[in-house]
């Protein structure tokens, strides 16, 4: 074991091997010093929720954008940041900093030094989280989410090949079934690690492991970096720290976009030393989850990233209203949507939609992306019907309903929530209503005013938003109505940091030797997207916060 001479402990003890961790740590050892990283999973989950992602990194001015025609810059990426951020908040001073250093790295260094790892992105760039009320406010201005080839798994590799590669030379020690559970502490000053030692689990990567305790242990260190990752994982936590004044009543229903070791355990033992946790209600969760047929962790939920193009209604059958449109505005949307009282909502859409416009989030989603191989991505993305694992979900998905006819369309929403009256004649109506928009290429109807802008965009217009057409027009069918549930993912609050990732306590005061990164840490500064998020921003920020922390831990 690689230890210093004098066995007092490693110089960085790294807690957590998602990607902030893997960051900070070979960040660490560049500089020189011994790592300790640890993780309460096994070699086979190292690399955390990363793994699992879709790989989307928010970068600005990039030759991918430049290649499609996108005119971005630093300027405009703050307007839609800071628009999105609103912060509003004494402590988002330090969050605010991390976001204007983020802005840099993103318009400046980010992209050469992971292209120079290796890594490389697919050429059409997407455009998430696009806002869909006035310039100032929530959203990307234009696209930004950059899909990195082989997806999490193609962000994670380099990281995971130098930390081994680090392992082989003697510079860092890995200690996995290790679960961190005390912070050793004296006159204010964080000394080690103290935890215990799980049996050893052959439970494939992401799959729920056990946590029978088998011995204890206990390291020293010079600096300890916690990178445990959020709460998505543990739905009493997320309920705990719900939004209710600003979202209303957290939902009865939820499924879990991530893995069930994203428990938060570690924020509350950080705290217990002294830590202070800052934007604890801002969150991002999705309103776009299915429950996965194919499950890998418990209630296993996926998130449709949507194209612009499906109707979408609450639980009791009202189509809403901008800026409430597919990939506009997520938290806005989960807002409106929990005023029904319910968690649900309905998209109601055409096989011709569905062809173009739904992906799916994650990594094994996506096999062709992941693959890394053109042929692949062809063959499933301009091929006949949508790609492979959205059929599959059509197919065996609990919360599709597929049909000919619209009546029977609805009748099979009724079936699957039949405590809520949906009045047919009504859904009808809305419907036609929207189709008569679509005779003149212009009109009233801001979703098919907003699909038409879409389609401006090259990217958009080759392979994410459907022509314009009729969602009655029996030529596009069948019809498809996917029940959407809410999908645990995100915490964006998390540990106050300063801007060199170190720790503060409850009064602003850094803690010496303890230091923060990645979603623990709210990806910088305890929150730096403040309350809304622009997506591709998390990756982003994990290996943005990872290496400050690394650099200076
Ligand atoms: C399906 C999916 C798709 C996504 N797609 C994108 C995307 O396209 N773009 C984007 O920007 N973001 C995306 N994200 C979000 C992003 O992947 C995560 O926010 C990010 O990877 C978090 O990394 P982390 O290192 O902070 O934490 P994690 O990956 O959660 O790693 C934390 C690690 O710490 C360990 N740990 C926790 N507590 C302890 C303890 N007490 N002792 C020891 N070990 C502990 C855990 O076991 C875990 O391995 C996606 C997430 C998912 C799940």
């Amino acid at each position: 074991m690689l230890m210093r001479a004098d066995r007092s402990g490693y110089d960085v003890i790294v807690v957590g091997g998602g990607l902030a961790g893997l960051v900070a740590a070979n960040a660490a050892v560049t500089r020189g010093r011994s790592v300790l990283l640890l993780d309460q999973e096994g070699a086979q989950s190292l690399g955390g929720q990363a793994f699992w992602s879709l790989g989307g990194l928010f970068m600005i001015d990039t030759p991918e954008q430049r290649r499609l025609g996108i005119r971005d810059s630093r300027v405009l990426a703050a307007q839609d940041w800071f628009g999105a951020a609103q912060f509003d908040r004494p402590e988002d001073a330090n969050p605010r900093k991390f976001a204007e250093s983020y802005l840099d790295f993103a318009s400046g260094e980010m992209r050469s030094w992971l292209h120079g790892l290796g890594m490389r992105w697919f050429p059409v760039v997407g455009w998430a989280e696009r806002g869909g009320a006035l310039a100032g406010g929530h959203g990307n201005s234009v696209p930004r989410f950059h899909v990195t080839w082989g997806t999490g798994t193609g962000v994670v590799a380099p990281f995971t090949k130098l930390a081994y590669q680090a392992q082989a030379e003697g510079k860092l020690d890995f200690a996995f079934r290790h679960r961190v559970s005390e912070l050793m502490t004296a006159q204010g000053r964080v000394l080690g690690v103290r935890g215990e030692i799980l049996a050893s689990d052959a439970a494939p990567r992401g799959q729920s492991s056990n946590r029978e305790v088998i011995g204890a242990f206990e390291f020293g260190a010079d600096s300890v970096v916690i990178a445990s990752g959020g709460i998505g994982g543990n739905h009493d936590l997320v309920r705990r720290h719900w939004p209710q004044e600003r979202l209303g009543p957290a939902p009865q229903k939820m499924v879990s976009g991530v893995p069930d070791y994203v428990d938060g355990r570690m924020q509350q033992v950080a705290q217990e030393a002294g830590a202070g946790l800052i934007n604890g209600d801002r969150m991002w969760h999705y309103c776009e989850g299915i429950a996965n047929w194919d499950p890998i962790w418990p209630n296993h939920g996926i998130r449709i990233l949507p194209g612009p193009s499906s109707m979408w209604f609450d639980a009791l059958g009202q189509r809403m209203g901008a800026p409430c449109f597919p990939g506009f505005d997520t938290l806005g949307t989960l807002k409106r949507i929990l005023r029904t009282g319910h968690s649900h909502s309905w998209f109601i859409l055409t096989q011709k939609i569905i062809e173009k416009e739904f992906a799916l989030s994650g990594s094994e989603q996506n096999p062709d992306l992941t693959s890394g191989k053109w042929a692949a991505v062809l063959k499933s993305r301009l091929g006949k019907g949508a790609p492979a694992p959205i059929e599959a979900f059509k197919a065996h998905g609990a919360d599709f309903i597929v049909r000919e006819r619209l009546d029977d369309l609805i009748a099979g929403m009724s079936a699957l929530e039949p405590d809520i009256a949906l009045d047919a004649d009504d859904i009808r109506r809305q419907i036609e209503a929207r189709d008569r928009e679509i005779d003149n290429r212009y009109g009233k109807d801001a979703q098919v005013t907003a699909i038409r802008g879409a389609r401006a965009y090259l990217g958009d217009k080759l392979i994410r938003t459907a022509k314009p057409h009729k969602i009655l027009d029996p030529e596009c069918g069948p019809l498809i109505a996917v029940r959407l549930n809410v999908l645990t993912r995100k915490s964006l609050g998390g540990l106050h940091t300063d801007l060199r990732g170190q720790v503060l306590d409850g009064a602003g005061a850094p803690i010496g030797g303890l230091f923060a990164a990645g979603e623990v840490a709210g990806f910088g500064g305890g929150g730096y997207h403040g309350y809304n998020a622009l997506e591709g921003t998390f990756l982003g920020g994990c290996l943005f916060s990872g290496r400050v922390a690394g650099q200076n831990a």
